[in-house]
């Protein structure tokens, strides 16, 4: 299947303040983003035209730049504006947000303190997965080499494109090995999250999952975990080893792109996807679904 380049499309993108058409959204090579990895992104979904978690997204966006050092020239409420203006541009109501912001050409070294502070925002469609019968087959992950790095390292807090360098290493080598994704450890050995979405585990009846004390601590984690505890479901966020592993039912992952999806092989463990999982895929649905549409 031959997909259209994300730079070949119709619609339009919003660009440092203006919507301009999908084509004419570009940046010059000479970008410091492009060169130095100054450059932080979110990523959203909109059901029916609204973006689920909309304030929570953009205010991340705007702490991912400030541990990058730079402030994003928008205020929340003008980037909750700026996303919900160009999903009604373009008229599609069922689509994924890309905010990106990225430091630009003004200075061309390590230091950046004049490069001006660039934002776009795109959208484009991406249908949720939320055909049952596939999602509860599972998906197979390859355990990664690369490991998430010590917060002492690299500001893991921030949605930081230069942070998914090692994930898109770690995802295309499973992907050769016939995976869908791999799971990553993180600088001490311990379970972290996989290459774009976090994960939990379930045993008597519980869930159980990482810290996320060195990884992005997930807008959808932080859903899925009060889903669960509206339901009286356990939920302990701690230290898992990846022996331990040998020890859990279910496994699932979950983020804005994967929303709730199973797991039924994690290298040499398997998982058989179950009611925790099931219930969690529906009350998920459930919450991302909006009263009215927006438009
Ligand atoms: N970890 C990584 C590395 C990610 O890229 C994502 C997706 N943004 C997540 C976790 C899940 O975050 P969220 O639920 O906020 O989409």
């Amino acid at each position: 299947m031959s997909i259209l380049p994300f730079d070949q499309r119709d619609g339009v993108i919003w660009m440092n303040g203006q919507i301009v058409p999908w084509r004419d959204a570009k940046m010059h090579v000479l970008s410091h983003g492009l060169h130095y990895g100054g450059s932080v992104f979110e990523g959203e979904r909109a059901y029916n035209g609204v973006i689920f978690k909309s304030r929570e997204h953009s205010e991340r966006f705007r702490t991912s730049a400030e541990l990058l050092g730079f402030e994003l020239p928008y205020s929340v409420d003008e980037l909750m504006a700026a996303k919900d203006a160009v999903i009604r541009a373009n008229g599609v109501r069922d689509v994924y947000v890309r905010p990106v912001a990225w430091r630009g050409s003004e200075m061309m070294a390590i230091s950046a303190q004049n490069a001006k502070i660039h934002v776009a925002i795109a959208t484009w469609e991406w249908p949720s997965m939320f055909d049952m019968a596939t999602k509860m087959k599972g998906i197979r992950l390859d355990i990664a080499e690369y490991r998430r790095p010590d917060p002492q390292t690299a500001p893991s807090a921030s949605k930081a494109a230069g942070l998914y360098m090692i994930c898109t290493i770690s995802k295309h080598k499973a992907e050769r090995k016939g995976y869908a994704d791999a799971m990553m450890l993180d600088w001490q050995g311990r379970v972290a999250e996989c290459t774009g979405a976090n994960i939990f585990f379930t045993r008597d009846g519980e869930l159980h999952t990482p810290i996320a004390d060195c990884f992005l601590n997930g807008i959808t984690r932080q859903t899925v975990i009060d889903l669960a505890r509206r339901r009286g479901i356990g939920v302990a966020e701690r230290r898992i080893m990846p022996e331990e592993l040998a020890t859990f039912n279910e496994a699932f992952v979950c983020g804005t792109g994967a929303e709730v999806t199973p797991v039924s092989e994690i290298g040499p463990y398997k998982f058989t996807p179950g009611n925790i999982s099931r219930t969690l895929i529906e009350d998920y649905a459930a919450e991302v679904t909006p009263k009215a549409p927006a438009f």
